[in-house]
């Protein structure tokens, strides 16, 4: 196709998106094959594939103001070639300028080459200078001889150097992206703005069209360690249009959720009366003014869909029986999912002593239930015979089905997906769709999480119940393992219990199982006075349960663990853990299992055993633990020093991924990108859909599906 004006079937320019790599010339069926394997499929993707550095090619430099560290281009004189035979035979050849001497230093070369760089060649030369044994050194450069008095053109821009996949060479990638700029330039329908121009200006960003020939060919003068920060406006605009994109297909899915029906849930006050009336504490101001912004979701006719943020301990989970006793006055049926088992369980144990004694029944299924039993139990679901049911994620499997189910309340969001959120729509029986209700205690920084979760509402749990004191937080080496064994000790005889967490090691449950074991049995040796659990992943339900039914009773003083017992576990008068090598989890894993303590009014310790030498970045993390308590803090932290994909869970692993974006660069953006997407959907709505599917595309949907 000849490379002018690009007609699509219709007639009208084709755009960039609707061309696929081949119409661009030497781009054949094997390279878009190359290329669409990382994605990149349509001329559109080639132009947003940008250089991750540059190359200054634009101007000669004189060899005496080298420094090291630079690539650039050097021109001059070869005053001296010698083959060495040292420990590698190498081409040693001495470049002068006048100004100043470099040594180009060869490992492979060919007879042609060695008489290309003879005494008295003019070279000109592209590298990397290094210090060098006796001068500074370009190793391998690139060459090309002179002739007498010739001095071709350099460069006029910088030389982007792209992302690769294996068998594409820039050579190439410069080439594609001077076709597809070409192309551009031709048709500049063909990639339309669909930024206003007064957003444009308010934001101070350049146009499409001159961020994407910016960045790929960015004049000479260009300031390179802005662009390889991402932090140029040529970057900032296109993350800024994608953010946009982003944003606005979550409010999207968030509209289109709001317009479906769901079922009215009004309140009557005749279960939660009686249930505060035992409950023997008072809510918090905060539980208070969250569970008023649930109560009123449900008395909608339409779906909540509502996230609840809330530290470890900030009493998440009697706002959400609270929003189940709204649900079951008005006649519907309720349903908590957990991602564990240990944690369902704990659930269903809380629910079942604040609910029994109001008559309810509280049913359990997890996957474990098989056979007669289940399919009792599912009759009774079906039939409504079952009013509220806590599981795990066997509530999602497709023959589970309600009579009314009016909420879904997931705790731990961010282990569940939102595809089987979605699958939750289906389970409402009729046609109405349950409100849903999602907890969870990893904090997000707040500009964070409405970028992320823009298709849900945010309620935020602020405040600790009363009474609490921060846990107290140490750092030691595990030389000082004894010290840590009597500190254990001595804890227990004094009637506090005490944690003793293993943490996983290479990913394998099995060995984090054999850990906690061999670590039991060393404690047992050293302890023998103290009565000891263990609870690990591999053991049987019951088994678990009845070991934490023990902790939680007081009839065990220390209880081993892996990390199972990360979320949810809830037993106040536990006040000491112990964290062995905590340098292998991340801050947001450390603070929930630290969580675990701290729920009493006794002082708590926390005790991080780390196996040295620590890394800088281990370094930093148990730093970040000793000094603060502060979820939202700890959060940001890990965002800093992990990235978003750890902290934001399923949700960078899907639709939350970006070609050029990045959550934790771009944060700044975040608020002025909120405005933004308001401004497009209330004066352009008309360019909302377009601009989805520029940046979100196929992806939006399974968000919608
Ligand atoms: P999380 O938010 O981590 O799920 P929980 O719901 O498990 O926290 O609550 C932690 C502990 O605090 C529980 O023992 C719970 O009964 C208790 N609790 C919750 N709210 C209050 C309150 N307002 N006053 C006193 N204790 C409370
Ligand atoms: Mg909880």
């Amino acid at each position: 196709m000849p490379e002018g004006r690009c007609l699509n079937s219709h007639g009208k320019v084709a755009g960039l998106d609707e061309l696929p790599v081949t119409t661009l010339k030497g781009v054949g069926s094997r390279n878009s094959e190359k290329l669409a394997k990382i994605g990149v499929r349509t001329v559109q993707d080639i132009l947003f594939h940008l250089p991750f550095r540059y190359q200054d090619r634009t101007r000669v430099v004189p060899i005496g103001s080298l420094r090291p560290g630079d690539s650039v281009v050097v021109e001059g004189e070869v005053e001296l070639a010698d083959i060495r035979f040292g420990r590698r035979r190498s081409l040693l050849v001495r470049l002068a300028d006048g100004s100043g001497a470099l040594t180009l230093r060869f490992f492979h070369f060919s007879a042609a080459q060695k008489a290309a760089l003879r005494r008295g060649s003019r070279l000109r030369c592209y590298g990397e200078v290094r210090p060098g044994p006796a001068s500074y050194e370009m190793v391998h450069p690139e060459y090309q001889s002179l002739s007498e008095g010739e001095s071709p053109a350099v460069e006029e821009c910088l030389t982007p150097v792209y992302p690769t996949t294996e068998g594409m060479h820039q050579l190439s990638w410069r080439a594609m992206a001077g076709r597809a700029l070409a192309l551009l330039q031709a048709n500049p329908a063909a990639l339309p703005e669909w930024l206003p121009e007064s957003l444009l200006q308010r934001f101070r960003l350049p146009d499409l069209a001159a961020a994407l020939g910016y960045l790929h060919r960015p004049p000479p003068d260009a300031p390179q360690d802005r662009l390889i920060s991402g932090s140029h406006p040529a970057q900032q605009r296109l993350a800024f249009e994608e953010l946009m994109a982003h944003q606005l297909s979550l409010r999207e899915t968030r509209l289109r959720q709001k317009r479906l029906d769901a079922p009215v849930l009004l309140a009557q006050g005749n279960l939660s009366r009686p249930f505060f009336a035992r409950l023997g504490f008072t809510l918090t101001g905060a539980q208070q003014r969250v569970l008023q912004e649930i109560a009123q979701d449900l008395a909608q006719a339409h779906p909540m869909m509502r996230l609840v943020q809330g530290d470890v301990g900030s009493g998440k989970t009697v706002v959400a029986a609270l929003a189940a006793l709204q649900a079951l006055e008005a006649g519907h049926q309720v349903a908590l999912m957990a991602p564990t088992e240990l944690l369902a369980e704990q659930h269903l144990r809380v629910f079942r002593q604040w609910l029994e004694p109001l008559g309810l029944e509280v049913a359990w299924l997890t996957g474990r239930h098989k056979g007669k039993q289940r399919g009792q139990l599912l009759e009774d679901l079906a039939g409504g015979r079952i009013r509220i049911v806590v599981g795990t994620h066997a509530l999602f499997q497709s023959d589970v089905a309600f009579h009314a189910l009016g909420l879904v309340i997931i705790d731990e969001q961010h282990r569940f997906g939102v595809h089987q959120r979605m699958a939750l729509r289906e389970k409402g029986g009729g046609s109405a769709v349950p409100h849903q209700l999602i907890m969870t205690a990893t904090p997000i920084p707040r500009t964070l999480a409405m970028t992320a979760y823009a298709d849900l509402d945010l309620s935020i749990i602020d405040e600790l119940p009363p009474g609490r004191t921060p846990v107290a937080t140490v750092v030691i080496p595990d030389s000082r393992r004894s010290e840590v064994v009597e500190r254990v000790r001595s804890a227990c005889v004094a009637g506090r219990q005490t944690y003793w967490v293993c943490t996983l090691i290479e990913e394998s449950e099995a060995l984090q199982c054999q850990a906690a074991e061999e670590a039991t049995r060393m404690l047992q040796e050293q302890l023998p006075e103290l009565r000891i659990g263990l609870v690990h992943g591999r053991l049987k339900a019951a088994e678990k349960e009845a070991v934490m039914a023990a902790f939680k009773a007081a009839e065990l003083d220390l209880l081993v663990a892996t990390t199972v017992i990360e979320v949810g576990v809830d037993v106040p008068n536990a006040s000491l853990m112990i964290i062995e090598n905590p340098e292998r989890l991340g801050l947001a894993q450390l603070h929930q299992l630290r969580g675990r303590v701290g729920r009493g009014s006794v002082e708590s310790h926390c005790v991080l055993m780390y196996h040295p030498p620590l890394s800088q970045n281990a370094q930093q993390r148990l730093g970040v633990m000793r000094e603060t308590n502060d979820g939202f803090l700890i959060a940001q932290k890990d965002l800093e020093l992990r990235g978003p994909g750890e902290v934001l869970g399923t949700r960078q692993t899907g639709e939350m991924q970006f070609r050029i974006a990045d959550l934790v660069r771009d944060q700044p953006l975040l608020d002025e990108v909120q405005d933004a997407a308001q401004l497009l959907l209330e004066q352009f709505p008309e360019r909302v859909a377009p601009l989805v599917r520029r940046w979100v595309g196929d992806r939006q949907h399974y968000i919608n599906a």
